[in-house]
């Protein structure tokens, strides 16, 4: 028995909760407490059942299932803290040590088999859902499905996505996306175009734009097809193993090319990147790489402001735009003013920043279809913050957030006067890359 505490304690890295001083500083930051009201969900609570967990004062781990699936994984409470607890590795510990220790029924247990292990990991199955995607839509499929009223049907609100989910490219302009591509003019950096999973299937124009927008600013860009998944939605679901062996795939097929930087346009696959590092710390043949990996891993703002920002930002504005930031951009990768900047580059944007800006929209990853009704109330708190600014435009950087924003203006009936777009978009549009 004694043994066996030992050895989940050392999962749960209990060692870590000791940093906790309960003085509740990130309670008013944290988006589920602050909409539920409960002690457990919030980042103190949840630190404390883990700790109760690791003392044997808790038994039975079923009891920090639901406290650790409803948390965000936000990590707006690490900001706040003032004794530096690790709070995210806290929560990837116990979500993994759950995941162990739970009995998944047969169809969950093969559907997050068939997900995590040959979905996510697999450049060709995600082309596929891309192209499945298209043929859904030019089908007319689509169109019925509608019509018909089927897509209010699906389980865990899908149709709700499936309303705003972005056109598909078709399989022949995907075929177009360069493996290489050459800066325009003087030449600043050669970087790597990291694809990620979700953003290659579904969000396929947003990454053809930019690594457009990055050959604009002056980078050679090449895109590497040993990549994989960054393993983010496997860290945050308990699947840890699989996450660090994406995370040694992608760096070995990265160190492959010489490169400045390797660039990604999605927040929460860029905080994923950069915590590679931290993710195989303990990992004697891996460490170094991982961290050499980190170092180089970088926002695509970042690099267009150092490329000294883009030079064709020649169609003028005139509207109100609103940031909605990606909270693992701002929590995990700190990068938060070379958005803005390259925002206020564009002449006639009128930036206004919203109240609450660092408070999390309610996407976190697949959080929004597992835990619809709690995901929309932080949702319509975060529309009233949006709606004040009185902004036509809202940006954003991560794929979920963009899904979640566009949902948002869905459900405040907004579509007419308000669009949600990603920065990269909004830039290309500015500088005439369609
Ligand atoms: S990660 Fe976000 S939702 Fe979770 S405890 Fe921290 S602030 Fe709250
Ligand atoms: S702010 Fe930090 S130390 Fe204070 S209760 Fe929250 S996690 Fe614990």
């Amino acid at each position: 028995m004694k043994q066996t505490l030992e050895q989940l304690k050392e999962e749960l890295q209990y060692e870590k909760t000791n940093a906790c001083v309960q003085c509740g500083y990130c309670l008013p930051v944290c988006p589920t407490y602050m909409t539920m009201g409960k002690e457990t969900h919030s980042p103190r609570g949840r630190i404390n059942l883990i700790k109760m967990v690791g003392e044997g004062k808790i038994t039975d781990l079923s009891v920090l299932e639901e406290p650790m699936n409803m948390c965000l994984g936000c990590r707006a409470c690490e900001t706040a803290c003032p004794t530096g607890v690790q709070y995210g590795s806290l929560l990837e510990a116990a979500r993994a040590a759950i995941v162990k220790r739970k009995t998944f029924s047969v169809p969950v247990r093969l559907l997050r088999n068939a997900m995590f292990k040959k979905v996510f990991p697999s450049r060709q199955a995600m082309t596929l859902t891309g192209n499945a995607v298209w043929l859904y839509e030019k089908s007319g499929v689509r169109k019925a499905a509608h019509k018909s009223g089927m897509t209010n049907k699906l389980p865990y609100h899908l149709g709700a996505f499936e309303a705003v989910m972005p056109q598909a490219v078709s399989p022949k302009e995907r075929k177009k996306t360069p493996d290489r591509i050459k800066a325009k003019g003087e030449k600043k950096y050669t970087v790597a175009f990291f694809t990620g999973c979700i953003m290659d299937a579904m969000f396929q124009r947003i990454n053809r734009l930019s690594i457009e927008l990055l050959a604009e600013a002056g980078c050679d860009v090449v895109v590497i097809q040993k990549q994989t998944c960054c393993g983010a939605l496997h860290a945050h679901s308990g699947e840890m193993e699989e996450a660090k062996r994406l995370a040694k795939q992608n760096i070995a097929a990265f160190e492959e090319e010489n490169v400045d930087f390797v660039v990604n346009n999605a927040g929460g696959c860029g905080a994923m990147l950069y915590e590679y590092g931290h993710l195989l710390a303990s990992d004697q043949e891996w460490a170094a790489r991982a961290s050499a990996f980190s170092e180089k891993s970088k926002d695509i703002s970042e690099v267009l402001i150092s490329c000294g920002g883009l030079p064709n930002l020649r169609s003028k504005r005139k509207e109100r735009v609103t940031y909605q930031r990606s909270c693992h951009m701002t929590n995990v990768q700190k990068v938060t003013k070379q958005p803005v900047e390259l925002l206020k580059s564009i002449s006639g944007v009128q930036l206004i920043e919203m109240e609450r800006a660092d408070m999390c929209c309610g996407s976190a990853g697949i959080y929004n279809i597992v835990n619809y009704d709690a995901s929309m109330e932080i949702l319509d708190e975060k529309m009233k913050d949006t709606k004040a600014t009185g902004a036509s435009v809202v940006v954003t950087t991560n794929p979920g957030c963009l899904l979640q924003m566009k949902l948002g203006i869905e459900r405040e009936n907004l579509s007419q006067s308000v669009r949600a777009l990603h920065l990269i978009e909004y830039l290309a549009e500015t500088a005439g890359i369609s």
